[in-house]
């Protein structure tokens, strides 16, 4: 079959409802997707029924409300379709009220202390605005999967799509306004967009099967680098090998028939690196086919006699993982609103949410920063490679230009790829494409979007999306609010904004940098221009207790500060545990395969060093012995520390350890090492 025809083929999409509900039911519910309204109850029931005869022809046997729990991870409960009849048969049923509604059980799910334990029910309640599909596991087992919210009782949001949802109708209500405020239609329902750019690390099965640190932590707690890592750029430019073309093929294969709009494939800089990018979609729905990006890749990996890490992390020494959360909105015009316009009026419009944009990353840059903060990411952020743990914005030479203008009032000219656009009715016109790239910042204006490259590729994109919403939101809000109050004093609406949009810059341009993020320099210019350097995980999440974020939250109805509160416990509760679970899988590795093989190669150097007269032989010896010594003492220590609550301790501990035995590595025979090393690992 073409891809034209298996395209969407699992997904119960408008095509396929049209087939399977009558015309009334199918434009109500369409509607209802099209608007993120609530679903009309009373015609549940048909859609239920039209759902499942689709999903029983296409092999499924169970249907499970699909979700996103604060543990990070997709969360599914199986149900059969099937129920015993009176005469020893079956009957199938899939009522309204199953697809709407279900209850798992939710003490099973961290909730931070938000619901008491006694009190274990929540609800999963189905979200129209990301259609169902089947998920289909090796050996055909096909399950229909309801994309659902999952919350407590009392309506507590117990996931990660709740508050995604609530911070979507945020910014929509604000969006609304803009096109107001600029004399544009507002017809359509305006949308934040997302292209999450998706990046992994490949390595062969069976290395992957002999590495306890891959597969309990997900990276390698030892390795030395190779001499040859990603000193010459050849991977990244390469072509893709045949093995990986023909993973990647599937992959596409898969995603096609889930509807996922994969497009871009290719190799990183890192070796074994590579990197997914699907066309953007709206937010919610991109967020979902991102969860299910990750599951297709690591599933189609095992297929192929491979393991998909999509830590940030796996491997010391050379290039970790991220996402490039690409951000945008497309207003109630039905255009992206960050594509510089063609016309003044655009222009104004561009520069006022360009604005608010930087106002709102300068007041919040603490909740960027902790809403992607996890013990994976703290290995990128902060430690030497992109993006820094310093938010900041990248704006290009034309906008900075631009920008730089408008701090003085009016902005006449704008520096374009090909020609000076000489300011019609005093705001310059803006070219598309004529950023440079700026592979450093944290947050790069691209043409026609924001990518935030801080996101880790093991998270999901919803917490930083939530974030991203609720802030931009928010500095609208406070910027249209402004501009009420002046028209309403009197001033003119083209003067209130252009004023306001310099005040804006004027107050917030210390958030604007295009230079080199890696740089000492800019760690001591960042902290003479007073932006937060938030080096870890524990750190950033301190923003969650922060009075002026909790009211924030609160205000835009996105999380109550209980709600908030959870997520903090939940996050630091996450932390401390991943960090002991990689203590103790280091000292185990440590002590029971690395400890044993090199006490037994400097014990073999001390017979060589008698047999040999060989002052090199002894300074081998020597140099061996110290370091088998050092590592044990370091096994000790860490030992200790296990039994602490220091998990800093912890961490520096497990690098005493790493570092000896990454040491010994490079002496001991290859073919003695217990683990493959990371030469064997990058050979794919
Ligand atoms: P790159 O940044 O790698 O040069 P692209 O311009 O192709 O690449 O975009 C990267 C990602 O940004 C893709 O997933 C793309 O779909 C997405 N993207 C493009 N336009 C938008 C938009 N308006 N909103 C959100 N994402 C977008
Ligand atoms: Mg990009």
């Amino acid at each position: 079959m073409s891809v034209k025809e298996t395209f969407g083929s699992l997904v119960f999409n408008a095509k396929t409802m049209s087939k399977y509900l009558s015309s009334k039911t199918y434009q109500s519910l369409l509607a209802t997707m099209q608007s993120g309204s609530p679903l009309d109850a009373s015609i549940a029931d048909e859609v239920a029924e039209g759902m499942k005869n689709w999903a029983i022809e296409n092999g499924a046997t169970h249907f499970t409300h699909w979700f996103q729990p604060l543990t990070g991870v997709t969360a599914e409960k199986h149900d059969a379709f099937y129920n015993p009849d009176f005469e020893g048969g079956v009957v199938v049923s899939f009522s309204g009220k199953e697809l709407l509604q279900a209850e798992p059980d939710a003490s099973s799910f961290p909730s931070g202390g938000l619901r008491a334990t006694f009190e274990a029910r929540g609800y999963t309640a189905w979200d129209p605005t990301s259609p169902a599909f089947i998920k289909q596991t090796e050996g055909g087992i096909s399950v229909l999967c309801i994309p659902t919210v999952f919350c407590g009782y009392n309506g507590q949001a117990l996931d990660k799509k709740t508050p995604l949802l609530r911070s979507q109708t945020a910014i929509v209500k604000q969006l609304y306004r803009v096109a107001e405020l600029f004399d544009l239609p507002t017809d359509k329902r305006p949308y934040a967009t997302l292209g999450p750019e998706q990046e992994y690390f490949l390595v062969d099965a069976a290395d992957f099967n002999r590495r306890p640190d891959l597969i309990q932590t997900g990276r390698t707690l030892f390795g030395a680098r190779p001499a040859r890592h990603q000193q010459l750029d050849d991977h990244y430019f390469g072509q893709i090998k045949p093995r990986i073309l023909k993973f990647m093929a599937d992959v596409d294969q898969e995603l096609w028939k889930l509807g996922i709009p994969s497009k871009t494939r290719h190799n990183e800089v890192a070796p074994a690196q590579f990197e997914l990018a699907p066309v953007f979609e709206e937010q919610n729905l991109a967020v979902d086919h991102n969860m299910l990006t990750m599951d297709v890749l690591q599933s189609v990996a095992s297929r192929h006699g491979l393991a998909c890490l999509l830590h940030e992390k796996p491997f010391a020494g050379v290039n970790g993982s991220g996402k490039h959360n690409n951000w945008s909105v497309t207003g109630p015009d039905g255009k992206n609103w960050l594509s510089p316009g063609k016309n003044p009026q655009e222009n104004t419009k561009f520069l006022f949410l360009l604005t608010a944009i930087i106002k709102a990353i300068d007041e919040n840059a603490r909740l960027v920063r902790a809403a992607v903060a996890t013990p994976g990411n703290d290995h990128r952020l902060g430690a030497n490679e992109a993006p820094p743990a310093i938010i900041s914005i990248y704006l290009g030479d034309q906008l900075t230009d631009v920008v730089n203008q408008l701090k003085f009032g009016v902005a006449k000219t704008s520096k374009s790829e090909s020609k000076m656009g000489v300011g019609v009715d005093s705001l310059p016109q803006i070219a598309r494409d004529a950023t440079d790239r700026n592979r450093t910042s944290p947050f790069a204006f691209t043409g026609n979007k924001f990518e935030l490259r801080a996101v880790g590729s093991t998270a999901g994109c919803a917490t930083a999306n939530t974030v991203l919403n609720l802030i931009v939101a928010a500095a609208l809000d406070d910027m249209l609010t402004a501009i009420d109050e002046a028209v309403k004093n009197g001033e003119k609406k083209e003067d209130a904004i252009q004023k306001l949009i310099t005040k804006v810059i004027n107050e917030h341009d210390r958030i604007l940098f295009d230079g080199n993020g890696y740089s000492e320099e800019w760690v001591k210019e960042a902290e003479r221009r007073g932006l937060p350097n938030l080096k870890n995980t524990p750190e950033a999440l301190e923003a969650y207790k922060d009075p002026q974020f909790i009211a924030l939250f609160e205000k835009y109805k996105v999380l109550t500060a209980e709600e908030l509160k959870s997520r903090y416990e939940i996050s630091i509760e996450n932390y401390k545990t991943v960090i002991q679970l990689e203590a103790e899988c280091c000292v185990n590795m440590a002590k029971t395969m690395i400890a044993p093989v090199v006490i037994q190669y400097a014990a073999d150097l001390v017979d060589s060093a008698d047999a040999i007269q060989s002052k090199a032989v002894d300074r081998l010896s020597k140099k061996t012995n110290d370091l088998v010594d050092a590592l044990l003492v370091a096994i000790e220590k860490l030992d200790k520390a296990i039994d602490s609550d220091d998990s800093a301790k912890k961490i520096a501990c497990m690098l005493e350890v790493r570092k000896n035995a990454d040491e010994l590595e490079r002496i001991v025979p290859e073919e003695q090492w217990p683990l493959p090393g990371y030469g064997q690992m990058f050979k794919m």
